[in-house]
């Protein structure tokens, strides 16, 4: 699963929202998250960002972004 850090906000662009196959960004309050149990873990978003701002769950201390990317993906 792909995840979305902080790195995003204030980020204008989208084209991690384009690329990706199973549409699983959603918009948080000023930046883009990812649901985390739609997330098919392609990877084909994260060379899309400009902010670096798409990690992989499995990096060291994303235990607080997954939840919080999955808070804000099932405001919808
Ligand atoms: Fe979408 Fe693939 Fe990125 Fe997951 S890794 S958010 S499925 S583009």
């Amino acid at each position: 699963t792909y995840i979305v850090n902080d790195a995003c906000i204030e980020c204008k662009y989208t084209d991690c929202v384009e690329v990706c196959p199973v549409d699983c960004f959603y918009e948080g309050e000023n930046m883009l998250v990812i649901h985390p149990d739609e997330c098919i873990d392609c990877g084909v978003c994260e060379p899309e960002c400009p902010a670096d701002a798409i990690r992989p769950d499995t990096e060291p201390d994303m235990e607080k972004w997954v939840e919080f990317n999955r808070k804000y993906s099932e405001l919808w």
